[in-house]
This record gives C-alpha cells, sequence and structure tokens, in this order.
C-alpha cells in the first residue's frame, strides 16, 4: 500500500480517518500529536508547545518522525497525520525519504469549513493507547461504555488543547503554516481533495476510492 500523508484543519478529521485506514488496511497509523504527547514526560519542552497550540520545534518532531517510520511494521505503507505540518518540514521528510529509499505515496486533504472543525473540539476524546477518536456528541462516534476505548477498553482521555482559546490557535497555524504545502504537493502531482464535512463514513468511502485509482 502507498504512503498517505492526510492534510486537515485541526479537527477536520485526520485521526477519524486514520484509524480507518489502519483498520482497513493494516497499516500503522502516526499522529505526530500522538508522539509528541507520549514523549512530554522525557521532554517538557514539548508541553509549552502543544498546551498553545504552537508547532513543537522542529529537531524534536523530525527526531521522532524518523524513528517511528524507520521501524519494521512501516516497511509495507504507513498514514502521517499531522505530519509535515510546514515547509521546513516537508522539505526535510523529502531529504528523509531520499535517504531510507522509500516513496512519498499519496497526499489526501480533507476539506471542511472552520465552523463545522471546530464545533467538533468539545465533543471530542480520544484513546491515549490506540489513538481511536470518539465524539460523545455525535451518537455514530460515542464510545460503547462511557469513558471507555471500545477497542483497548483504555480511559479516554480529553485534550488539553481542544478547547475555543487554542483551538483558534490552531487553526491559524493551519492557515499560515500547513496550508502552503496542498500548493507544494500539488506541483508533485501525488495531491487529492475529499470533501470531510459530511460523516466519517462518507469521508473514508472518498478516500478508499482514490487510492484504488
Ligand atoms: P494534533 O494531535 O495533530 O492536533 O497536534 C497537537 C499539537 O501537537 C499541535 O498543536 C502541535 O503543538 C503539536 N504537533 C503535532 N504535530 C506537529 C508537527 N508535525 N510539528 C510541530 N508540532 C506538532
Amino acid at each position: 500500500m502507498k504512503n498517505i500523508i492526510l492534510i486537515a484543519a485541526p479537527s477536520a478529521g485526520k485521526g477519524t480517518e486514520a484509524a480507518k485506514l489502519k483498520e482497513q488496511y493494516n497499516m500503522p497509523h502516526i499522529s505526530t500529536g500522538d508522539l509528541l504527547r507520549a514523549a512530554r514526560d522525557e521532554n517538557p519542552v514539548i508541553a509549552e508547545y502543544q498546551d498553545k497550540g504552537m508547532l513543537v520545534p522542529f529537531d524534536i518532531v523530525l527526531g521522532l518522525l524518523k524513528d517511528r517510520i524507520t521501524q519494521s511494521d512501516c516497511n509495507n505503507g504507513y498514514i502521517l497525520d499531522g505530519f509535515p505540518r510546514d515547509l521546513k518540514q516537508a522539505e526535510a521528510y523529502d531529504e528523509i525519504l531520499k535517504e531510507t529509499g522509500k516513496d512519498i505515496g499519496i497526499v489526501i486533504v480533507l476539506d471542511v469549513d472552520k465552523d463545522i472543525a471546530a464545533s467538533r473540539i468539545a465533543g471530542r476524546w480520544s484513546c491515549p493507547k490506540c489513538g481511536k477518536i470518539y465524539n460523545v456528541d455525535n451518537k455514530d462516534m460515542k464510545p460503547k461504555v462511557d469513558g471507555k476505548c471500545d477497542d483497548c477498553n483504555s480511559d479516554l482521555m480529553h485534550r488539553d488543547d481542544d478547547n475555543k482559546e487554542v483551538y483558534e490557535e490552531r487553526y491559524n497555524s493551519y492557515l499560515k503554516n500547513t496550508e502552503p504545502l496542498i500548493d507544494f504537493y500539488n506541483k508533485k502531482g501525488i495531491l487529492y481533495h475529499v470533501d470531510s464535512s459530511v460523516t466519517p463514513e462518507y469521508t473514508h468511502e472518498q478516500v478508499v476510492k482514490i487510492l484504488g485509482e
């Protein structure tokens, strides 16, 4: 399977779609947000940036990313969720691909209006262990047992940065830093758009169709 990069505004559905892809194609879902959250205790600098919705320094992110994609479970393709986040990371990623002999694969942009994306954050809960995302405000995305992950039974958590103020900062960071990547990857001829404003199922249907082309 091709490597897949998902690009989208915060809470537009990257994590949810990545989990569906992971389940269907048995590919690792690599969320740099999750990698960074897991590394916060050993590197307190991460929390300073994450809690404000700002991009964590380049070297920290690149180190974690490179370690992860060179693990053997990534040999047959992986899904990137939240990376690259700006042009500097995208260019560094091109270099890592060259060094490791990996292919860039395809880039899928999940399109959704800011208001719809922002309305999803209040009810969002996620599993710190397997990364599965729930939304208690959406009957199709609630966990079966309140507060517990359906797949691994871990306690679900509500992210500290899923609040209105930090959302604004994360969204502005998306516009300024990440959106320029759409043009960068479009020029490489590997970019696709899907409508992520309807339901997770509809988003996934469109992505599967692109993968089958
Ligand atoms: P996410 O889980 O993708 O919404 O990311 C949550 C937060 O983690 C972001 O607001 C950033 O502070 C940090 N983060 C995640 N991915 C990256 C990245 N590729 N580069 C820098 N910071 C990141």
